[in-house]
């Protein structure tokens, strides 16, 4: 492992941190640099602090622990991510013989020096019982393959020398504080002490010798590791494994069915659904197909920390069927298999939720399951180093976890602090893709079922227009909340290759909304055949494509879903010069209508909204108003603003219609909130002649 401490770089940080101490600016700098390195801490994993005297509002010097905040995570933490705490009232708890954690969590709020602060991590006690001035917590993956060994105490004595002082796994809090000041007492020159499944915490007066002491220990472990297994340090042993080319098929059917095994209905009666990140590289892919793999799953976590993010088991999938129904066959029952012994597990606490989150799947690699994306990649991130991590304690001697109960004390505990009962929005946990996602429309659409907690699949045939929607959707929503894919929908073999990879990287589908359109202006006496063929081909044979495409995925999701298709005033009321259009959109109408009879039996919903006169706004335009704009201005001699007031003033309800009314008409659909289906809803904003009959 490498030092990545640059005396100029730290010289750098107390320069740009000046509103801050000396002391704080090298906190922050060595806190990123064991941040940055996965093989230390993962995703808002380990902890550091530092202990500066300052001065009160009334002049006074206190001395003060700035111990990491939850919430942040040490690769990109700012000063302000520390929370400082009164030092001296903190240590006076050690003289308790017990505190109870919401006693602990009340002794840590009532003793910030700053009322808004982040929550101080639960190691924070530690931090403050031992005396030294810099302490870096780490849960290294080379200390946790020592210490998940059947001879773990021996390993580590031998690998990291003896200035580390070893103690058995603690319930971190306030016994694990205790426990590891009586450790560092009993060898004050100690330079470290290992926690059995946990971790290690180095410590010194300087920051840098604290981060160094880390970065020696672990490459020690490491080194050891690496000697004793003669094998490269992360990587699977073994020969090599003929990975098969059918992986990428099989993850495209496994993906939707996992979804549908492990969404269950939320407290309010709606259906939770789940995104997917899956990790196929040929590492895990090995893994998956290694005689090991059922007992990697079974064989628990690395530290109980990982189990909030991870469960405490994986579920082992030993092989793809040739067919739907026999996955579903396969992997429904396992799912039900996890959570029986998980509700075995957690003594049948009821208000614990038993379902799996990591599968690992034979030939096809491991899959984890979030409701967000960043927390499907979390968990992602700590089952890979989990899965590599118990081959190589495996390679080196008996892998031997921690005890079960002392996991689930964990789990359980942070299942307490999590807060629950959070109002989840109306279609968060779906996935929501849009053709035509470039145009005026679309990207109503598309910014509405955003804001109503979806993801967002936007494909158009014009890259560089969906390249803008999708920078424009994803700096107001975040980047992994939008993924654009240029399709073209008249051709149903890329639409299905835009389906799989949907798949591929969210798991499935939930909502989708056919919504491509072109439109031609000429009366039929002038209309040419090919034109006619192109516009058909992209409103009627495109809606078409697009829902037969997305059938697969919900049958085998098995949790319904939404097909809401953007129809068009024109099908109720069409317009002369306008025969492609009309008579596209209506055969698009009627297919959808045809969608809702067949479909009814999968539990999908297929509905149409009927926009009128959407024209877009500065940032996207329509491309229908670019095409018959001209004319309709020239036949009526207004200008852009003229016609739109023209519109306007047309409607009953004198409102100009936006691509976001028809967004907010799709989200009432995809809601669930009315049983229907087969229904027609305008957003015209009033025209007697398009009500629907
Ligand atoms: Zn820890």
């Amino acid at each position: 492992m490498e030092n990545l401490y640059n005396p100029e770089d730290a010289q750098q940080f107390i320069q740009q941190c000046a509103a801050y101490s000396r002391a704080m600016a090298l906190r922050v700098y060595t806190s990123r640099l064991i941040g940055k390195n996965r093989d230390l801490v993962l995703h808002g994993g380990g902890n550091t602090s530092v202990k500066c005297r300052i001065k009160n509002i009334v002049d006074e010097a206190i001395d003060v622990l700035f111990v990491k905040g939850s919430g942040w995570d040490l690769a990109t933490i700012e000063p302000e991510g520390f929370t400082g705490l009164m030092l001296d009232p903190i240590r006076k708890l050690r003289r308790l013989g017990f505190l109870s954690d919401e006693a602990m969590e009340n002794q840590l709020a009532i003793n910030r020096i700053e009322s808004r602060s982040p929550n101080p991590s639960v190691e924070a006690l530690l931090h403050a019982f031992l005396p030294h001035k810099y302490i870096d917590h780490t849960h290294a993956d080379s200390i946790l393959i020592l210490t998940n060994q059947k001879q773990g105490r021996a390993y580590v004595e031998e690998a990291l020398g003896s200035r580390v002082t070893v103690i058995p796994y603690v319930m971190s809090g306030f016994p694990l504080a205790k426990a590891v000041a009586e450790a560092y007492e009993d060898a004050p020159d100690a330079d470290a002490v290992v926690v059995m499944h946990h971790g290690i915490f180095t410590f010194a007066e300087e920051a840098k010798t604290a981060y160094d002491n880390m970065v020696r220990l672990v490459t020690r472990a490491e080194t050891f590791i690496a000697e004793k297994t003669r094998t490269a340090f992360i990587g699977v042993k073994g020969p090599e494994i003929e990975m098969m080319g059918s992986s990428e098929s099989d993850l495209v059917r496994v993906a939707p069915v996992l979804r549908g095994a492990v969404s269950r209905p939320a407290p309010d009666g709606r259906l939770h659904r789940f995104y997917i990140e899956a990790r196929t590289s040929p590492d895990l892919v090995k893994a998956s197909l290694s005689p090991e793999a059922k007992e990697i799953c079974r064989s628990g976590v690395l530290t109980p920390d990982h189990a909030i993010r991870t469960k405490h088991q994986m579920v082992f999938i030993d092989h793809v069927p040739e067919f739907d129904d026999d996955l579903k066959d396969l992997i429904i029952p396992a799912v039900e298999a996890f959570k029986t012994d998980f509700k075995r597990y957690c003594q049948n606490r009821m208000d614990l939720d038993p379902y799996p989150i990591l599968f690992l799947v034979s030939g096809v690699g491991m899959i984890a399951l979030g409701e967000t994306r960043k927390a499907a990649r979390v968990s992602a991130d700590i089952g890979e180093h989990t899965i590599r991590a118990k081959l190589l304690a495996n390679a080196l001697g008996d892998y031997e976890p921690i005890a079960e109960s002392h996991v689930f004390d964990m789990e359980c505990w942070n299942l307490q602090k999590k807060k629950l009962g959070k109002a989840m929005k109306s279609l968060q946990g779906q996935v929501a893709f849009i053709t035509g996602g470039a145009g005026a429309i679309g990207f109503g659409i598309a910014k509405q079922v955003l804001a109503a907690g979806a993801v967002v699949v936007i494909s158009d045939i014009d890259g560089s227009r969906l390249n803008r929607v999708q920078n424009i959707l994803a700096e107001a929503f975040g980047e992994d909340r939008v993924e654009a894919m240029v399709m073209d929908v008249t051709d149903l073999d890329t639409v299905e290759s835009t389906f799989h990879e949907i798949c591929r990287r969210l798991g499935g589908i939930d909502i989708v909304i056919p919504n491509a359109g072109i439109a031609h202006v000429a009366k039929l006496e002038d209309l040419k055949p090919e034109k006619f063929d192109q516009v058909i081909s992209v409103n009627l044979k495109g809606t078409y494509t697009v829902i037969k495409g997305a059938i697969p995925i919900f049958r085998r999701q098995g949790t319904g879903g939404n097909i809401v298709v953007i129809s068009s005033k024109n099908v109720f009321d069409p317009g002369a010069a306008f025969g492609a259009y009309s008579a596209s959109k209506a055969g698009a109408h009627q297919i959808s209508k045809i969608a809702a009879l067949e479909l009814a039996e999968l539990g999908v919903r297929v509905n149409m909204v009927n926009p009128d006169a959407v024209f877009g706004d500065d940032a996207i335009g329509s491309k229908l108003w670019e095409e018959v704009g001209p004319d309709r201005m020239k036949s009526r001699g207004l200008d852009a603003q003229g016609l739109k007031d023209y519109y306007r003033q047309r409607s009953l309800l004198k409102v100009q219609v936006s691509g976001e009314h028809v967004g907010n008409a799709v989200v009432f659909f995809a809601s669930e909130l009315t049983p229907t289906t087969g229904a027609s809803l305008p957003v015209d904003a009033g025209n007697p002649a398009a009500f629907p009959r």
